[in-house]
């Protein structure tokens, strides 16, 4: 029986970069097709302005994942601080199932815990300010609410603005923090976590109350290069595609 799992996450996918866009839709095709589960851990869109958006590429990719799922491949989905938008049409419209910010799965055995990873930097106390005040339901009701237009303007302008405080923040804070990592696997015990987030790709091993740990990292997707982390029952290893 296949029970290969892939993981992928920060494929930032965007209009402006077709590159990426074509390498999923492929990867839908050619190499998910194979595995018996797909898990994208958030930020699959560079910017996600809410289900009703029908500007390009989503439909390409709604129509391709639909498929996917159709064939009898289970398809799961965190959003991302990109994309915390994705709702539940959209997932109607797919027939992926999206995971709350913290999701344990049973990984060949080992229990697994999956998130997008932003809630892990919590050195960046502006982002997590912003994060709480943007999770809230009026918070998200406001900007859904408003007019497509002017939802499509606002996050052209997010992004802008969102390069740029990126340029000055510190590398470190944006980075996981310990700490956080400890809790919130001490909290899910969980000795597993997979997360992206960070663009800094890795395998760390620690240790939680003398028990061997480990965190995996996703690499975002590049328009020269990607990487999908794949699971089956002789352990993991990161292809390159
Ligand atoms: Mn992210």
């Amino acid at each position: 029986m296949n029970t290969e799992t892939l993981f992928i996450s920060d494929l930032h996918i965007a209009l402006e970069k077709p590159e990426i866009t074509r390498r999923f839709l492929s990867f839908l095709e050619n190499r998910a097709s194979k595995a018996s589960a797909v898990y994208i851990l958030g930020d699959l869109f560079d910017a996600w302005i809410g289900d009703d958006d029908p500007t390009p590429p989503g439909n390409q990719i709604r129509k391709k994942l639909k498929q996917l799922t159709d064939s009898g491949i289970a398809v799961y989905l965190q959003q991302g601080n990109r994309d915390f938008l994705l709702g539940e049409s959209f997932c109607r419209d797919t027939g992926v199932t999206l995971l709350g910010d913290y999701a344990v799965i049973d990984l060949q055995g080992t229990p697994t815990l999956l998130t997008h990873g932003d809630l892990l930097c919590t050195d960046d106390i502006s982002y997590q300010a912003f994060r709480i005040k943007s999770h809230t339901p009026e918070w998200k009701q406001g900007v859904l609410s408003k007019p497509l237009l002017l939802r499509l303007l606002a996050a052209r302008w997010y992004r802008i603005r969102s390069y740029f405080h990126k340029r000055k923040k510190s590398m470190d804070i944006m980075d996981v923090n310990q700490n956080a990592v400890l809790k919130v696997m001490r909290e899910y015990k969980c000795l597993r976590l997979i997360h992206g987030h960070t663009h800094r790709p890795g395998i760390h091993n620690f240790e939680i109350n003398g028990e061997a740990a480990q965190r995996l990292v996703l690499a975002a997707w590049r328009k020269d290069s990607a990487e999908v982390l794949c699971w089956n029952n002789q352990g993991y290893r990161i292809e390159v595609i």
